[in-house]
């Protein structure tokens, strides 16, 4: 008998609350609901507690919602013409009620598929996108029907006295999307609602400052090679002259030439003051779809939930983590139940507000742009419009199986993964953690 470390009375530890997320409906057609299942319990030891199910896709909605018609929808064609039967929004329900105790519905908010310039985000040069802008009033609207027409179907799909609608999950990890050119960044959204938003801080005329060149975001933003190179370790009590010393020690400084501290700082000023708008609007955009959403329902307890990448600051999701987690802030207080984030960074876990470990680095991020990708190349509208166009068929074969090696690298399976961060007993406020549903078979089946 040999001696016994620590580490082996982890060993059978039984890893509670943990979700399969589906993050594609597609994915229903290449694996079937045992299989996920059977592959979620050899992965982590334990059944998964729920199921998480998109409600729209990127190429149009699933159903049918009163007062919207979009003529370009294809509603769901790929699961019309696949094997797991009706291949609608009702037949997912009805395939996961009973298989679950739990169901959540998830909703990347960027519709590629409502295609209106009227809505679309716009970067600071004026240079709009096939993604909607999260910002704007009628878009929150729209989601919140969508969202809020899934919770009524899964409500009357389901089994109750199997399974429960437990929540509704915003995925914001990549709302606002940004890109570079010849050192010059280009952040999303700056369209006529988002200006409107900025405007009612008088104290900052944003668009004057950051169409200057270089502005605030180059402090801490970089063009490199792969895109954007970022410092996202941007605490809500971060300092200017802070955000000035970590500029110069990460070189990015440099772009200013000879521009002493004090002009640096009054940047930095202006740069913090825009990172404290962005996440009050995003967190009052997300506030406004959950409560639309979920009018009238009190009584179900339905939970709201955002997943977000778990960084100081995440740039493409316009929040700052442990602002969201600080109960004394009133004005732009993020009313929901969870948060799901990627455990990877420097936050591994909250204080005040319930969590959830998303098991992949940089949460969702990877894995959305998989299959946006995805979705965007099987897309003549969105070939015609966008670069992506250009390519050449095994170019963009190629691209795909970087993207899904990237992704399928950045996965953390297994409980070894969950041993090393604090455990539910350690903090009460980790509630579980989510396992996307892929892996290279699947993906390699459903591209
Ligand atoms: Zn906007």
């Amino acid at each position: 008998m040999g001696r016994k470390f620590q580490v082996s009375n982890e060993r059978d530890r039984i890893y509670q609350g943990g979700l399969l997320d589906i993050p594609h409906l597609g994915l229903l057609t290449v694996s079937s609901m045992k299989e996920y299942k059977k592959r979620f319990v050899e992965t982590w030891g334990a059944d998964p507690a729920g199921i998480v199910i998109p409600v729209s896709q990127a190429d149009g909605l699933l159903f049918d919602i009163d007062g919207i018609r979009y003529p370009h929808s294809r509603v769901l064609s790929q699961l019309r013409q696949a094997n797991i039967g009706a291949g609608n929004f009702n037949a997912v329900i009805r395939m996961v009620s009973g298989e679950f105790r739990e169901v959540y519905l998830s909703i990347d908010p960027r519709l590629p598929f409502a295609l209106s310039e009227a809505v679309q985000v716009e970067d600071s040069r004026g240079i709009g996108s096939p993604r909607v802008c999260f910002g704007n009033t009628k878009i929150q609207y729209l989601l919140g029907a969508i969202l809020g027409t899934a919770v009524d179907l899964a409500t009357q799909g389901l089994d109750p006295s199997k399974t429960r609608l437990a929540g509704v999950v915003l995925d914001v990890v990549n709302i606002w999307g940004m890109g570079a050119e010849q050192g010059r960044i280009h952040l999303t959204c700056f369209c006529a609602n988002c200006k409107a938003f900025f405007k009612m801080d008088p104290s900052f005329d944003l668009m004057a400052l950051f169409q200057d060149f270089p502005n605030p975001w180059n402090l801490v933003l970089q063009e490199s090679e792969n895109g954007i190179s970022y410092i996202d370790d941007i605490a809500p009590d971060m300092s200017a002259r802070r955000i000035v010393g970590l500029s110069r020690t990460k070189g990015f400084a440099s772009i200013f030439k000879d521009a002493d501290d004090v002009k640096l700082q009054n940047l930095a000023q202006f740069l913090l003051r825009y990172i404290e708008l962005r996440h009050n609007q995003t967190v009052f955009a997300c506030n406004a779809i959950f409560k639309e959403a979920l009018q009238d329902l009190d009584a179900q307890n339905i939970k709201k939930i955002i997943i977000m990448e778990g960084e100081e600051y995440g740039w493409t999701s316009g929040l700052q983590l442990r602002r969201l987690d600080d109960i004394g802030i009133q004005k732009s207080f993020l009313n929901v139940d969870e948060i799901w984030f990627n455990p990877t960074s420097s936050i591994n876990s909250l204080v005040h507000k319930n969590y959830r470990y998303y098991m992949c680095r940089r949460s969702r991020y990877l894995v959305d742009a998989l299959f946006e990708r995805i979705d965007d190349s099987a897309d003549a509208r969105i070939m015609a419009i966008t670069a992506l166009g250009n390519l050449a068929g095994d170019k963009l074969r190629k691209m795909m199986k970087i993207m899904i090696a990237k992704t399928l690298g950045a996965m953390m399976s297994g409980k070894d993964h969950l041993r090393m961060l604090p455990s539910p007993e350690e903090n009460p406020r980790n509630v579980g953690f989510i396992s996307p549903g892929i892996s290279d078979v699947i993906v390699e089946k459903y591209i």
